[in-house]
């Protein structure tokens, strides 16, 4: 639709970035643009309060961007999950792999509680690896997964697939 069309139209397609073969999804063009940042912004926060989304979880870095203001709007609390080492307090950590090597992500454990429903929030599922690991962190907190949602998804890879089970039933979004 024209949402859509706005959107993907703010996106800039970097070849060979960060390093050769890799097609980087560049979204600082529609960060930069009020109407299709906000835009995004009110879908998001639409689809937190459809979800019953309690919360939103960012995944650093780009996801930060995204879910901080979906928070706002959407009257709901903002969490972060941070790459290993940068959270000053308890973590929950979660270790995956990557195409090459392995990663691990973090989460406060006290800012879910059981009771919470949560929303995740990033920027482009690529392996799906990291959001896969954030569910498990989520989980692990004892919250709920109200819901994924990305902005784009690289459909040359199989992130769709390797996160469909850890999904358990919860919808996948992709605007
Ligand atoms: P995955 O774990 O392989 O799904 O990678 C997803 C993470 O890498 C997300 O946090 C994205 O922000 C980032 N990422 C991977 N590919 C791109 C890209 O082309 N553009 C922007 N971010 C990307």
């Amino acid at each position: 639709d024209e949402l859509r069309s706005l959107l993907l139209s703010r996106i800039r397609d970097v070849p060979d970035y960060p390093k050769p073969g890799v097609l980087f999804k560049d979204i600082t063009p529609l960060l930069a643009d009020p109407e299709a940042f906000g835009a995004l912004t009110d879908v998001l926060a639409e689809l937190c309060r459809e979800r019953g989304a309690t919360k939103v979880v960012g995944l650093e870095a780009r996801g930060f961007i995204l879910a901080a203001p979906v928070a706002v709007r959407a009257g709901v609390g903002f969490v972060p999950v941070r790459k290993a080492g940068k959270l000053p307090g308890a973590t929950l950590s979660q270790a995956y792999e990557l195409e090459y090597g392995s990663a691990e992500i973090e989460i406060h454990a006290e800012d879910l509680t059981p009771e919470d429903r949560v929303l995740v929030i990033d920027d482009v599922l690529a392996t799906g690896g990291t959001a896969e690991a954030s569910l498990r962190l989520i989980r692990r907190s004892g919250a709920r997964v109200a819901g994924v949602a990305v902005l784009m998804e690289l459909s040359f890879l199989p992130g769709r697939i390797r996160l469909e089970p850890t999904l358990e039933g919860a919808p996948l979004d992709v605007l």
